[in-house]
């Protein structure tokens, strides 16, 4: 099966935008991502290698659409610790290719770097970012332990035109580096799953969400078990001390002066220092609200307080 990642780039691959502004900009980014200009038998070419044919392909389908470019395929197994193919596409010289590389900002020989600067769009934005994930995102399975999606970019200004057109989109992205190369990461689940809204991963966002929801499902139920054990102690705890009140009271002044209706809560409470509140309104003789018992029992530790004070003053 293929991974989470190579799903997602395969559905964005597919996908190719109308406006001419945005493919350019989405061929602008993967090229940046990707690309290489390199010396082939005296012409210069452009190559492209991906893992993945999808994104060859994507290259190929907007390089044509947009230049009317002449590209061919390679594959190659050539990287040993990868187990997956590389697929070259190489675009060798052709008259319009000086014309495509000024365009897309893409400098001589050896390059990477494009300038390509028309982002203003929002539309293009988009693309570029899709272009850049496209070109070398990878993104782990939500089922697995930590959500983490990464571009793996070749020098800091682009790491930084990525990071930027992120933030522009509400996105808060980390970076890092690994070995030469500049890592942008997301590792917050709800905004990887904006970050796949944005580039317009929808069945990718729809399969991540879905885990995301299950798994939350489980965490807010753990939650809520832990939640409610920490209440209950909680309440045992108050009872103890309620009753601890109440044994004061009758070792010091007695509870026959207090009155009946403070007297048959504290005996209450003396004998079932467990009762929640609900369940002593209940075995009061005239049945009262569980705000009501709360309030009678207050009144007890008040006095409990005041005796427990003046004991302490008399000794000192
Ligand atoms: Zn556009």
């Amino acid at each position: 099966m293929a991974s989470f990642s190579n799903q997602t780039k395969q559905e964005l691959a597919r996908l190719v935008p109308t406006k001419a502004c945005c493919r350019m900009a989405e061929l602008a980014a993967l090229l940046r991502m990707e690309g290489l200009v390199v010396q082939e038998g005296g012409d210069m070419a452009f190559t492209v290698g991906t893992e993945n044919a999808a994104v060859a392909r994507k290259v190929y389908k907007l390089g044509k659409s947009l230049f009317d470019l002449e590209a061919s395929f390679t594959v190659q197994r050539k990287r040993r610790l990868r187990k997956n193919n590389v697929y070259t596409l190489c675009i060798p010289r052709q008259p319009s290719l000086a014309g495509v590389l000024t365009v897309l900002g893409i400098g001589g020989l050896g390059e990477r770097a494009s300038r390509y600067q028309d982002l203003k769009r929002q539309c293009c934005r988009r693309a570029y970012l899709r272009g850049a994930f496209l070109g070398g995102g990878s993104l782990s399975s939500p089922r697995g332990g930590t959500y983490h999606l990464e571009m793996v970019t070749q020098d800091a200004a682009h790491a930084g035109l990525v990071q930027d057109l992120m933030t522009g989109f509400g996105l808060a992205p980390k970076t890092s580096q690994r070995k030469r190369r500049q890592v942008v990461y997301l590792k917050d689940s709800e905004q990887i799953a904006d970050f796949l809204k944005i580039i317009g991963a929808n069945n990718a966002l729809l399969d991540f969400e879905n885990v995301r929801v299950v798994k939350g499902m489980r965490n807010s139920i753990n939650r809520l078990v832990n939640c409610e054990t920490a209440n209950l102690s909680k309440a045992v705890e108050a009872g103890m001390r309620q009753a601890e009140s109440v044994r004061l009271i009758r070792d010091t002044i007695g509870l026959e002066g207090l009155p009946a209706s403070l007297r048959e809560v504290a005996l209450l409470r003396l004998e079932y220092p467990e009762a929640s509140l609900k369940e002593l309104g209940e075995m009061l003789s005239t049945r009262i609200s569980k705000s009501g018992v709360n309030h009678r029992l207050r009144r007890l530790e008040e006095l409990a307080q005041e005796l427990a004070d003046k004991d302490s003053g008399r000794k000192d």
